[in-house]
């Protein structure tokens, strides 16, 4: 709190000082020389009222005779001045005068703070260190960017500054050649979550793939309502990116937005069932799967003899088929029936025992006719696997 207060007083200081000595520049007195200027020595200084009048008399001199040694007596004070030393009309006021002192206070206490703690911008309030860094001058790897990336980490900017910074750092996010921006851009919007939403959802619309993807990942991670565009920048996410750069920060991309679209289903329905048609393989199977956890009985007959394809021995994925085929419940036996007979002996079986736990939920390990094939290492149960263990 001490610390806002020295802050803002120096920035205030510094602004007035600036306005003053810009002041003090267009109303320079330019009139005629008629004011008697007072005291002119050293003495008068000691009264603080000649630091800021330009004359402790300021008597209108016109009219008054010029003495034969070219002086002036002031009838109002009775000093006599030299006629070149009269004063122009204009400001009463040493303006330049009050900004030099002003702007060497602020100058002399920003440089102080530098040096004491090592951070050349400290004493620069937050809000003007963030609207630099909306521009080139206060990009990634600039004194101002290393200062608010500083403060980020103190926790201390928050509000309106905090969501301006946002806007800048999203940007990072996007492909531009230059190294680690992204990174270091994920690592401060995490933590300045909340007030990083509506960038990084203004992000999903706006930026490139790479970007759209990192912000989705963050959204994500954060549980963030499900809106429009990143049901799509999931849906987008199912498929194969391995093009996309800043890959170190998408792990688990793919996986993660399928685990997402499946808790909300509801709202993204629409686009997953559109990507069951995909041409990008990993986004079909990946849809499928999350139409099966959603339970989406309505894909069934589209997608059930893909699923089955994968159960028959070799090189496909019998494990997630299975789990995927088991969650749809009840209403996938019907459509599950013909490949009960199949010439492949895994497929047959596993078929069988899908059937059998559905029709019969209440049997036990011991009561059941068909049993499972191996088709999992790590257990003897694969249906009851959940969406990571059965994916991985
Ligand atoms: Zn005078």
């Amino acid at each position: 709190m001490q610390e806002l207060i020295t802050t803002w007083t120096m920035a205030i200081a510094s602004l007035i000082a600036t306005l003053l000595l810009l002041l003090a520049i267009y109303t320079w007195p330019r009139g005629e020389r008629r004011r008697c200027p007072g005291s002119r020595g050293w003495k008068g200084l000691w009264n603080p009222a000649r630091w800021i009048r330009r004359s402790d008399c300021w008597q209108d001199l016109t009219g008054v005779p010029v003495t034969s040694t070219d002086e002036i007596r002031c009838p109002e004070c009775g000093r006599s001045t030299p006629i070149g030393r009269v004063l122009r009309d204009g400001r009463r006021i040493r303006l330049g005068f009050i900004g030099v002192v002003l702007a060497m206070l602020g100058l002399g206490s920003q440089i102080g703070v530098a040096a004491h703690s090592g951070r050349p911008l400290k004493s620069i309030p937050t809000t003007a260190l963030v609207l630099l860094s909306n521009t080139s001058i206060g990009a990634h790897r600039t004194v101002i960017r290393n200062e608010i990336e500083q403060r980020v980490d103190a926790g201390t900017v928050a509000g309106f500054d905090a969501r301006r910074l946002a806007d800048a750092l999203v940007r990072d996010l996007r492909t531009d050649g230059r190294k680690w921006n992204a990174s270091t851009a994920d690592e401060k919007l995490r933590t300045m979550w909340p007030e990083s939403q509506a960038a990084l959802e203004r992000e999903l619309t706006e930026g490139d793939r790479q970007s759209r993807k990192i912000a989705a990942q963050i959204l994500r991670d954060k549980n963030a309502a499900p809106s429009r565009s990143l049901q799509i920048t999931c849906v987008d996410d199912l498929a194969e990116d391995w093009d996309v750069g800043a890959r170190f920060l998408l792990s688990y991309n793919n996986r993660k937005a399928a685990r997402y679209l499946i808790d909300h289903y509801r709202h993204a329905s629409d686009l997953i069932r559109a990507a069951l048609d995909s041409e990008d393989p990993q986004q079909r199977w990946l849809a499928m799967i999350i139409c099966g956890f959603a339970r989406d009985s309505t894909v069934i007959d589209q997608v059930v003899p893909f699923l089955v394809a994968e159960l028959r021995d070799g090189p496909g994925n019998a494990r997630a088929a299975a789990v995927t085929l088991f969650r749809f419940g009840p209403p996938v036996i019907e459509a599950l029936r013909p490949y009960a007979d199949d010439d492949d002996r895994q497929c047959r079986e596993t078929v069988r025992s899908i059937i059998e736990r559905l029709e019969h939920p209440d049997r036990t390990w011991d009561q059941f006719e068909n049993r499972m094939p191996r088709i999992s290492w790590t257990t003897h149960d694969p249906l009851s696997l959940g969406f990571w263990e059965a994916t991985r």
